[in-house]
């Protein structure tokens, strides 16, 4: 049975860097994010950018991988999404309690994702005959109920990025600019509590079982901070060294592609800088988010 490793996160943190530096690695096969399987095969929800294929360029069901996942176990009726929204309670209200009643909201819709989710990332795993299967669905509970649905082999990765470089990211990526002020704040605010409801539940999993990864680190010292993650999951480095750049993949994932673009260095996406240096206030509470919204 592969290892699996499931990586939490917010959107707009570097989980297509991440993906793409551990697809890099031999013996590691990433399926893109298992959550959005039923919207390729169905072709609804986000994935029409890319004509829901696999980024193999195939459909789902013609894909060398996922075609004989598909003829083993029929992908149709299984479910991969934990559907809910749940983010977190107000700025001011105890998040633990809010963890609780989703998780015990959630259990049995939790646990009937993971174990077909576990299906499906098995046979992956046999077609591929990939060691490590990395799921990038980033849902913090889908992830926690993942590990708990197979404690000894699911590990998970929490992938961190500062408050105000996730909101403008997110502003930017959504309107093509950021916008005014007063959005300005309501993103932050959103950014904010989103995470610090992922950390609550990530406080669950044991810490044996999960491992945190900031974008700054991944993109700035990519080396070292794949090698604390090579260690944590008890894998050896490939003799030929670790990854230096961003590389066109011949992979099999789902939900947006790791293997669109080309060869290009790492760099570390500072471009939300000199706009909250120009923006004061909005700086002053977004540090204010860092320090009292422990996210
Ligand atoms: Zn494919």
């Amino acid at each position: 049975m592969s290892q699996i490793l499931y990586i939490v996160s917010d959107r707009r943190t570097g989980s297509t860097l991440l993906e793409n530096l551990l697809g890099q690695l031999e013996g590691f096969g990433s399926v893109g994010e298992l959550r959005m399987l039923q919207g390729h095969l169905k072709h609804e929800g986000p994935g029409e950018k890319w004509g829901w294929k696999c980024s193999c360029a195939q459909e789902v069901r013609a894909c060398a991988v996922w075609g004989v996942v598909h003829q083993t176990i029929q992908l149709d009726e299984l479910r991969t999404r934990l559907d809910h929204r749940e983010s977190g309670p107000a700025l001011f209200e105890p998040v633990a309690k809010a963890v609780d009643a989703a998780i015990a909201k959630l259990s049995i819709a939790g646990m009937e994702v993971a174990q077909d989710s576990l299906r499906i990332l098995d046979e992956f795993g046999r077609v591929s005959g990939a060691r490590v299967l990395v799921d990038s669905s980033k849902d913090a509970l889908q992830g926690y109920f993942l590990y708990k649905a197979r404690p000894d082999s699911v590990r998970v990765v929490h992938l961190k990025r500062s408050i105000p470089e996730i909101a403008y990211s997110k502003i930017g990526h959504r309107k093509g600019g950021v916008g005014s002020s007063l959005q300005m704040f309501q993103y932050l605010t959103s950014v904010a509590l989103q995470n610090r409801f992922a950390d609550a539940v990530v406080d669950r999993i044991p810490e044996a079982a999960k491992f945190a990864l900031h974008y700054r680190d991944l993109a700035t010292e990519t080396a070292s901070t794949l090698q604390a993650l090579l260690d944590f999951l008890g894998q050896k480095a490939p003799a030929t060294g670790l990854p230096t750049h961003m590389e066109p993949l011949s992979s099999h994932s789902i939900g947006g592609t790791p293997s669109r673009f080309e060869r290009r260095p790492i760099v570390y996406d500072d471009k939300s800088k000199p706009y909250f240096d120009s923006h004061p206030l909005l700086s002053a509470y977004a540090r204010w988010l860092e320090k009292n919204v422990k996210v």
